[in-house]
């Protein structure tokens, strides 16, 4: 169950709610939201009060009783669809943003030129890795705090936000003083330590799907970030690992469709991590956008043959501008379907093919 309280409440409000959960014999987590307090009262589901035990206290705003094991992240908890700002971009509303980049930041020209070439088409959001989960000790690592520089030069010479992965709690205040939103990647999505950290700095995170995580387990990763009273969170579907090994992993569209049911969170989905193949890249795109993702991450690269890392996945810019053409009229398809008429809803569909 979750006591929503209400901004103006004061700390003797809270007091007697965290009393009466405990007269309940009940378990009390405490988060500090952006402007208000967040009370999950914690039980076993046949000890749980009801809610009119705390409807009528003071300064409370809403009481909820949610089934799930995750909470604040569950569409139980809250019906509409949050919205996660990033830079110019909004996740979870009627845009489909993109976030596009290199996997690794290699060089200024490298990273300066895609971030140009990113604003010329109006993509909101950069990315690139500085600090690299690679599979092998032997593979190029990224280049630390200097990427980390190259890439806030790159963003704030286009004015795009910039979204990069942390890898671990150490790294934390180093890569959150460059970025302006945080990845915690695949590898890391186990990660509780890292997680509650992220939680802590109130910095937008995009939370990668574990390798071999269920939507459970990924839905309760978000839950640590939330629980820590941050909810800018959005979710990405990258493919999970299958018996099949002719794409690099297998990607999960009904899961992002299935997260959307279960979760108020933006999913959006990495066609490029979820195929590991340059030419599957546009279709998933399509299929993400059709399944109702909130937005994609694509990599991109000035020469994807001479990348450092994930080159076989990585468009060329002539055929990331081509995706980008080719989605219009998904992206309108989505945005008519959220509410405009039948008329526009139609055209679009008929762009769609
Ligand atoms: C990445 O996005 O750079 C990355 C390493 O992705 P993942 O964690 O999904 O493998
Ligand atoms: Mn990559």
């Amino acid at each position: 169950m979750i006591v929503t309280m209400k901004p103006e409440a004061e700390t003797p409000d809270i007091e007697q709610v965290i009393e009466r959960a405990t007269q309940f014999g009940c378990r009390v987590h405490r988060s500090q939201g952006e402007e208000r307090v967040l009370l999950g009262i914690l039980a076993p589901a046949d000890r749980l009060p009801s809610c009119d035990a705390f409807d009528a206290l003071a300064n409370v705003d809403r009481v909820v009783r949610v089934s799930t094991p995750y909470k604040l992240v569950s569409r139980e908890y809250q019906p509409q669809t949050s919205q996660v700002r990033v830079g110019q971009a909004i996740f979870g509303g009627d845009a489909f943003p993109m976030i596009a980049g290199p996997c690794s930041v290699e060089s200024e020209a490298q990273i300066l030129e895609t971030a140009r070439f990113l604003c010329s088409l109006g993509v909101p959001l950069l990315r690139g890795g500085a600090f690299k989960p690679r599979t092998s000790p032997y593979e190029f690592q990224g280049l630390g705090e200097e990427g980390l520089r190259l890439m806030r030069h790159a963003a704030d010479d286009t004015g795009l936000a910039m979204v990069t992965e942390v890898m671990s709690e150490e790294d934390l205040p180093l890569v959150a003083s460059y970025a302006d939103m945080l990845q915690i990647g695949s590898r890391n999505m186990h990660n509780f330590a890292l997680l509650k950290a992220a939680g802590a700095t109130r910095k937008p995170i995009l939370l990668k799907r574990g390798l071999s995580a269920t939507i459970q387990e990924f839905l309760l990763a978000a839950e640590y970030i939330a629980a820590q009273g941050n909810l800018r969170i959005v979710l990405c579907e990258r493919g999970i690992r299958t018996f099949d090994s002719s794409t690099r992993n297998t990607c999960d569209l009904a899961g992002a469709a299935l997260l959307k049911e279960l979760s108020h969170l933006p999913v959006i989905v990495d066609p490029s991590h979820a195929t590991g193949r340059r030419s599957l890249v546009l279709p998933v795109s399509r299929a993400a956008a059709a399944v109702g993702a909130d937005g994609l991450m694509v990599e991109v690269h000035p020469a994807p043959e001479e990348a450092l890392s994930d080159g076989k996945q990585s468009l060329s810019f002539g055929e990331f501008a081509h995706l980008f053409r080719q989605l219009a009229p998904y992206i309108a398809l989505r945005q008519t379907d959220a509410g405009s008429s039948p008329a526009a809803v139609q055209a679009a569909r008929a762009m769609a093919g």
